[in-house]
């Protein structure tokens, strides 16, 4: 049973309408997820907290859930383009910022505004197992809230993460006869045993 959001009609998260959005994660991510929607929230605030000195930025996201699904339907930065960074910290939290000189926002879930949304606070620290959790109810609650149950700040990112690194060229591996960074050494990292493959 799908639910109609008529209220959320003319509602908007990064100038997309909230049911064009909903439609894209369906569409992108599989399922309308709380946490890509939620996600989209945490964009749309970090967006209208940019510094103002100019539109190029990247995106930095502590998660490899959601977040990165969020952030790559809202923005222009995706993992492929490289504008879009994960730093895998477990943290449901995210981070854009200009890319010539790091000055950005991160915004973040904070527990303490959980309190007064006790269906995301349920889902966000799991406190029941998914099954017993009304997904529609929860969704609902997530677009009443929006970006309400998180916190923003700015931040400076370490020159490390967001200055982009130089080729340093390419080698054959003597092993497998594909191309590899040249750094690395003789041979390809797989070839050196770190191949995912059995
Ligand atoms: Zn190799």
């Amino acid at each position: 049973m799908q639910m109609d959001y008529p209220r959320l009609r003319k509602k908007r998260v990064c100038s997309v309408a909230v049911e064009e959005f909903v439609q894209r994660i369906k569409d992108f991510h599989g399922a309308p997820a709380p946490g890509v929607v939620l996600g989209g929230y945490m964009v749309d605030l970090a967006y209208r907290h940019l510094p103002p000195e100019g539109s190029l930025f990247d995106a930095l996201s502590e998660t490899f859930s959601c977040l990165p699904d969020a952030i790559q339907l809202l923005t222009p930065c995706s993992i492929g383009n490289g504008w879009l960074k994960i730093l895998d910290l477990g943290k449901f939290a995210l981070s854009l910022y200009n890319k010539n000189n790091g000055n950005g926002v991160r915004v973040f879930v904070d527990p303490e505004k959980l309190a007064s949304f006790l269906e995301i606070k349920t889902w966000f620290f799991k406190l029941k197992p998914k099954k017993e959790q009304d997904l529609d109810v929860l969704l609902e609650e997530i677009h009443t809230a929006r970006s309400q149950v998180c916190g923003i700040t700015p931040v400076k990112l370490r020159p490390e993460i967001f200055t982009s690194r130089r080729r340093a060229g390419f080698s054959i591996c003597p092993i497998c006869r594909e191309s590899h960074p040249a750094p690395d050494g003789n041979c390809c990292r797989a070839c050196s045993g770190e191949t995912p493959y059995l």
